[in-house]
């Protein structure tokens, strides 16, 4: 049994504003200043040794993507090894550990993170992912020092799940047990704080894992290991492995040992990690836990009643904030006819507004895509849309890559509801508009269902609570986070449990305790204070 505990219950993280002449400001821009001016030497961490392997790949600013701000060693089949062998050795002692201790450490990190390692962690991130400073303090400050104090409360409440009953003369009771073997991490370039979730939950748990950052998000996530470490982490609980997807995943998936994957990526990716998983299916020692929240094709519904203020300013914040790369970003919506004149004036004056460049100058709404794959795969929609019988740009449409990934807020007018862009995740500042018959609501809301093979986030846009209800009920399994009269981003730990089902994941809800239930294997035990000691029944008594 667990010992009762003091967890504290957690509040969410304040956001800090970052106005002119704030003290924040000003040490955050001289964190930027420190973080720009050098080049850093990242190696693999395993066991708590730093590992150099050599084969070496640059983190750069993909605003100015000449700039080089760090680089990193990769990990290869042998260091994959190492890594496997190093979380085995301190799984002896960290699976043992109680989860009080456990929480302790990430709670210290969370202490951490909201003090003196701010500045280096949303430094990190606003440089190396291109975020503007609101993107990164929302992302890498308050929402991963949300997880983490979050997460030891959640845990807290899965540890007190007891069985109902215990009759005289027996005691029942249910203990949550770390995996056996190791935790598979696989991070998106995206959050930082998906970053640091992956490999934290499953160590709360008791688990000790394998983390592989994004390539293209290196530098924050090696900020984050030592953050860990000066938090109090063992050697070897979680052991940073950056390198190649491709590379390094098959090699660590081979291992019997794999016990879980901790996943946040693309559709694609989690699809071929399952297959690879299915196929070495006989050679592991246990199931893994396959945990994977994927893509998405996120929607906004607009009903004839909606306040048209309030329509467009969720329009812009959730299509093009941090460059629409949200798994949450709207990126289809559905306006009826009737509104539509009034819509597109609010909407045309806010985005005739929006500046775009360095996230330095902080009156940069919008900054550069992440790299040029990205930047390839999304001017690649636009030109497609540009090419069309059956679509109109009506908003930007432009993109340059020669210093920065930059690519404007990018609206498409369709007149077909399975348009390309209306179907397909773009991951871009790419937004695509069906206008409907308002008359024709609820086949309208038949096609949002229907459209996209994902179903992560949407919103519906009304005053009329009947289309509201309407709404929620026939879009019931089109999103797992489902907003009313709000843009479908901006999941708050704690608030809104984050995940999505159909092509988008497993739906396990991070940021909730449905989320850790994954990482642990129950053992319940009976004790018995009065076993019989004879096998007969009464009912085998002679008459
Ligand atoms: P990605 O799938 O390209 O990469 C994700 C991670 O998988 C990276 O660390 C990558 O190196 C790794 N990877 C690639 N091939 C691999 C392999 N064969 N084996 C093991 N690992 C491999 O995704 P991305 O471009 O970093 O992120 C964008 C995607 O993530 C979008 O599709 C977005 O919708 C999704 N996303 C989803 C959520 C969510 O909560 N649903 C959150 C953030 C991002």
């Amino acid at each position: 049994m667990l010992n009762p505990f003091s967890i504290p219950k957690p509040v969410n993280e304040p956001i800090k504003d970052y106005a002119p002449g704030s003290p924040e400001k000003e040490t955050l821009l001289a964190k930027i200043k420190e973080v720009k001016s050098q080049i850093i030497d990242i190696p693999l961490m395993i066991g708590g040794e730093e590992i150099r392997t050599g084969n070496t790949a640059n983190c750069v600013m993909p605003h100015d993507h000449d700039h080089v701000l760090a680089t990193y060693h990769q990990a290869g089949e042998k260091e994959v090894k190492m890594a496997i062998d190093a979380s085995q050795e301190a799984w002896q002692t960290w699976s043992k550990t109680s989860l009080e201790e456990r929480a302790e450490i990430f709670l210290n990190a969370a202490d951490l993170l909201a003090g003196s390692w701010r500045d280096i962690v949303n430094a990190s991130t606003m440089l190396n992912l291109s975020k503007n400073v609101y993107q990164a303090e929302i992302d890498s400050a308050c929402e991963l020092i949300d997880f983490l104090r979050f997460n030891p409360w959640f845990a807290k409440e899965l540890a007190s799940h007891q069985p109902m009953y215990s009759p005289e003369p027996t005691k029942n009771r249910s203990e949550l047990r770390p995996l056996e073997g190791f935790i598979f991490a696989v991070s998106p370039f995206n959050f930082t704080s998906i970053g640091g979730n992956l490999p934290s939950a499953p160590a709360l748990m008791g688990n000790t894992v394998l983390w592989k950052p994004a390539s293209s998000a290196v530098l924050p996530a090696y900020y984050l290991m030592l953050l860990f470490k000066e938090a109090g982490l063992p050697d070897g609980v979680i052991n940073f492995i950056p390198g190649r997807g491709s590379h390094v995943g098959p090699n660590v998936m081979k291992s019997p040992l794999l016990a879980g994957v901790h996943f946040t990526g693309s559709t694609a990716v989690f699809q071929n990690m399952w297959k690879e998983i299915g196929e070495n299916i006989q050679h592991y020692h246990s199931y893994p836990r396959i945990v994977g929240e994927t893509g998405g094709k996120d929607f906004c519904i607009a009903h004839e009643s909606a306040d048209t203020d309030v329509l467009a300013t969720a329009m812009v914040r959730g299509a093009f904030e941090y460059q629409g790369q949200k798994c949450s970003a709207m990126s289809r919506a559905y306006i009826p006819t009737t509104i539509w004149d009034e819509v597109k004036e609010k909407y045309l004056a806010q985005i005739n507004t929006i500046k775009m460049g360095d996230p330095e100058d902080f009156t940069h709404f919008m900054n550069a895509v992440i790299d040029k794959a990205s930047f390839d795969s999304i001017t690649e929609f636009i030109d497609f849309a540009k090419a069309s019988d059956e679509a109109e740009i009506i908003t930007g449409g432009g993109y340059d890559d020669s210093k920065g990934y930059f690519i404007e807020p990018t609206t498409i007018l369709t007149d077909n509801p399975k348009f390309r862009t209306m179907c397909e995740e773009i991951f871009g500042p790419v937004l695509t508009i069906y206008l409907y018959d308002p008359n024709e609501w609820t086949e309208t809301l038949e096609i949002v269902d229907s459209t996209s093979e994902y179903a992560l986030t949407g919103c519906v846009m009304a005053k009329d609570k009947n289309a509201i209800d309407e709404a929620t009920k026939a879009l019931t399994h089109s999103a797992g986070n489902f907003y009313i009269n709000d843009k479908p981003t901006g999941a708050v730990v704690g608030q809104q449990p984050f995940g999505g089902s159909r092509a988008s994941g497993t739906n396990d809800k991070a940021g909730s305790m449905f989320n850790l239930i994954r990482w642990v294997s129950q053992r319940t035990i009976k004790e018995n204070f009065d076993p019989p000691k004879d096998y007969r029944y009464p009912f085998m008594a002679e008459e």
